[in-house]
């Protein structure tokens, strides 16, 4: 059972994990911007040398590039009967893009909610090339002003599905499996 699916999470939520499960268990690629770049900039490709500056300091970078590379990404073969956008859309302006470029062809979005003071308490557990402090605030504070806008377009879109983010992982994956097949199956 394939599926169309966007995740929605702040940095610390569990996110990643969770689309690595869910990629395998809908069989869809997983699609992650931030893996995208940090695989550019390691390889110094043109992308990744104007996204270093960005990421080191946990700034987005700008729209017209993200919308670029997704669009392009969503273009190739393995992404045609599905996927898993784990990292994009970021912004409001991403999020429009994203619904003017696939209209109904999004199943679902899934946001697994994590509050902020727990994101913060895990974050400064693991250590990232990139988190730094001054970055992991940067971050959080981009998710509040930016990304949560993008989430209400999936909410006005009835699109969005929000998920207890809060407890152990099978748990919180076995809460998302159930909202895609409840709405596969209203398809
Ligand atoms: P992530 O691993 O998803 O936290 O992404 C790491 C970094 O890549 C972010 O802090 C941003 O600098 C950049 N990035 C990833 N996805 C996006 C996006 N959709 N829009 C803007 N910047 C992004």
């Amino acid at each position: 059972m394939q599926v169309r699916l966007v995740v929605f999470g702040r940095q610390g939520a569990g996110k990643g994990t969770q689309c690595e499960l869910l990629s395998e268990r809908f069989a869809v690629p997983h699609i992650s911007t931030g893996d995208m770049l940090r695989a550019a900039l390691k390889d110094e490709t043109p992308t990744g040398l104007e996204a270093k500056p960005y990421m080191e300091s946990g700034r987005l970078l700008p729209d017209d590039i993200m919308i670029r590379l997704i669009e392009e990404r969503l273009g190739a073969d393995d992404a045609e009967n599905g996927f898993l956008l784990d990292g994009f859309p970021r912004t409001a302006a991403q999020a429009d893009a994203l619904l003017e470029l696939l209209g109904d062809g999004i199943d679902l979005a899934v946001d697994i909610d994590v509050p902020v003071e727990i994101v913060k308490e895990r974050m400064v557990e693991r250590a990232r090339d990139d988190d730094t402090p001054e970055a992991i605030e940067t971050r959080l504070a981009a998710y509040e002003e930016n990304t949560v806008p993008a989430i209400e377009r999936f909410a006005d879109a009835g699109l969005l599905y929000r998920v207890e983010g809060v407890g152990a992982v099978d748990e919180v994956f076995g809460r998302v499996v159930s909202a895609i097949e409840t709405r596969l199956g209203e398809g």
